[in-house]
């Protein structure tokens, strides 16, 4: 394509994604007014980043199944799936059944309550690499709390995460790290890459305490870990005594036991999130009997670890109804292969129409890439085409559908295979409706 040619296209993307904007904001005007007001109120007029986008983002109103409703009641499938904390939908019955019983018996005790040792017997029979488990409030909070219990172990500072990986938010390690994260002594490893990788470790090994990976790159967008490199990891966390941290807070619905069943790879800790709690605040690190019982206040010299809401009880009610009677290894298993028909669907639709645009992940969680380069590395990923992605995110909006911004989907388990039908259809649509602007294979 000569230049001129590219700047026609370019220009002509820009426009059509200007009127795009345009018809999302005419048709909201009360999201628009909510979102004025809270800007008056928290930065930006948000309290979670990742929910901002613009022109300005939608305001819910409420969700029912699979569906979501905004405040000027244009209703969605919703395929975002709060980022896979929404794995039960907006109201499962059983969920509900179980907060309501919680409910019923009284909130903030302050004491030991039966659902919590429940909800740890559950977590403690799925996941191979926990023996024992304790609750927080967040994944964020259960990987601090994972590097703290590493370092603590080893006697070593430094940890290795990798390069383009999240952890949470202050556990960001996108373009290589921020300036708010939590203050450890960090090495950058390369996702993916076995040799830089391997070096990094063995020339950090005396002071590395803690490796943190993600079996699958979540955020980065859906990149999953070589098997191959995860092994290696392990072999080389094993060789040099350095505790290797699996976090599944997004990767724990690739099975009954998570990433690390599906692949056969067992790490030294795991920590977790997201719908492990049904649906509410949640988090948990587990690992080795003997990392973990530093924490046994019976114990002398213990460590403290706190939290006023760790074994709060609605967590712990619906996450035992939601562990025990409906997110079975069984539904775990058929929830993945769901996922990855979608996945090899949706890049059918693209190929067929010869658009340079992919879904990357794996099993039931996935991510929208505007270019046609294979993604294995955060690197391949900065080559997706941004502008591209929110056209198609303002165009599904558009026809009912609503995944992330980055293009993020987590199927839920109230989606439907006439829902997943009607997704198709419109990411068909889509590619055949704007194919004058979409960049070509
Ligand atoms: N780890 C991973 C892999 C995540 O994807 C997330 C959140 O998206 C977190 C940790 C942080 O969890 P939370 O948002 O509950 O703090």
């Amino acid at each position: 394509m000569t230049t001129a040619a590219i700047i026609r296209r370019n220009r002509s993307l820009e426009s059509v994604l200007d009127e795009a904007r345009e018809a999302y904001a005419a048709k909201r005007p009360k999201s628009k007014a909510q979102h004025e007001t809270a800007r008056t109120v928290m930065p930006g007029g948000n309290t979670r980043t990742v929910l901002y986008h613009g022109p300005f983002p939608i305001c819910a109103a409420k969700g029912a199944g699979a569906y979501m409703t905004d405040l000027d009641g244009h209703r969605y499938l919703n395929l975002l799936g709060e980022y896979t904390a929404g794995l039960f939908g907006h109201s499962h019955p059983v969920i509900r059944a179980a907060i309501d019983t919680a409910l019923d018996g009284g909130v903030n005790l302050g004491a030991h309550n039966a659902m919590e040792a429940e909800l740890a017997r559950l977590v403690c029979a799925r996941f191979p690499s926990i023996e024992l488990v304790r609750f927080t409030n967040s994944g964020t909070e259960a990987n601090l709390m994972a590097l703290a219990t590493a370092r603590h172990a080893t006697g070593r500072a430094k940890v290795m995460v990798m390069k383009g990986g999240y952890h949470g938010g202050l556990l960001y390690f996108g373009g290589g790290g921020i300036p708010i994260n939590a203050p450890y002594p960090f090495v950058l490893g390369a996702y993916n890459d076995i040799s830089a990788t391997r070096a990094s470790i063995r020339q950090n090994a005396a002071e590395l305490a803690a490796i943190l990976v993600e079996p699958m790159m979540g955020s980065a967008g859906c990149i999953p870990a070589d098997k191959a490199f995860l092994v290696m990891l392990r072999e080389e966390a094993t060789r040099a005594g350095i505790v290797l941290i699996f976090d599944e807070v997004m990767t724990s619905r690739f099975s009954g036991g998570g990433a690390q069943v599906l692949d056969g790879i067992t790490p030294d800790m795991t920590t977790l999130g997201k719908y492990v709690g049904g649906g509410m605040s949640f988090g948990a690190f587990g690992g080795h009997r003997e990392l973990m019982r530093i924490y046994d206040p019976s114990e002398a010299g213990s460590m403290p670890h706190a939290g006023t809401f760790n074994n709060n009880v609605l967590t712990m009610a619906a996450g035992v109804a939601g562990m025990s009677q409906v997110f079975t290894p069984a539904v775990a298993a058929q929830l993945h292969e769901r996922g990855e028909v979608l996945r090899a669907r949706l890049n059918g639709i693209f190929a067929d129409a010869g658009v340079a645009l992919q879904m990357v992940g794996r099993s039931s969680l996935m991510s929208l890439h505007a270019t046609a380069a294979e993604i294995r590395t955060p690197g391949d990923a900065a080559s997706s085409n941004d502008t591209v992605k929110e056209l198609i995110f303002l165009d599904l909006l558009e026809r009912g559908f609503y995944m992330a911004r980055r293009g993020f989907i987590a199927l839920s388990l109230m989606v439907t295979d006439t829902d997943l039908d009607q997704f198709a259809a419109a990411i068909s649509a889509i590619t055949s409706d704007r194919a004058d602007v979409l960049p070509r294979r």
